[in-house]
């Protein structure tokens, strides 16, 4: 019996011993933090943040000018790999790091300017893959990503 939600499950049991911050997380798991690794993480941090890893090294830098580009990279990779960041790939746009990991979500794209929010969609457990359309795989999961424009680019002419 494969539950879709099996994948969230692990971060879901840290939720309940752990506030959601991600570097208390990674204090909690010992991860060792450098400053290097402390500044990407605290640039990560937060609700609705969905920076791209340009983004994440161009703050990363302000706040720690000596950071490299190669290191704030490895450091998303790493946290991508414990899964305390999940990669969000938006159709036509740039990976996006999200630290929400502890509550399951969607996200809500604007296609004008790349805004993306995370969302709790009615009626979501009724997303079923029938037998007949998982050729084979184990299904751990599935992202929305639901598209529009957003309050601020409505109000622009184009
Ligand atoms: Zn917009
Ligand atoms: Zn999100």
């Amino acid at each position: 019996m494969h539950t879709y939600r099996g994948y969230y499950t692990s971060a879901m049991n840290l939720a309940d011993t752990s506030d959601g911050d991600l570097t208390q997380r990674l204090k909690r798991r010992g991860w060792r933090l450098s400053a290097q690794r402390r500044v990407v993480a605290e640039v990560l941090q937060g609700e609705h943040v969905h920076l791209t890893a340009e983004d994440v090294f161009a703050r990363a830098h302000v706040r720690l000018a000596e950071i490299s580009q190669a290191t704030v990279y490895n450091t998303l990779r790493e946290l991508v790999a414990m899964g305390e960041v999940r990669v969000v790939t938006p159709p036509d746009g740039v990976k996006r790091y999200d630290p929400n990991v502890l509550v399951d979500h969607h996200h809500l794209m604007c296609m004008r300017c790349q805004l993306l929010k995370d969302v709790h969609p009615d009626g979501e457990s009724g997303v079923t893959l029938a037998n007949s359309e998982r050729f084979g795989f184990d299904v751990w999961g599935f992202d929305i990503i639901f598209k529009g424009v957003c309050p601020s680019c409505k109000g622009r002419s184009t």
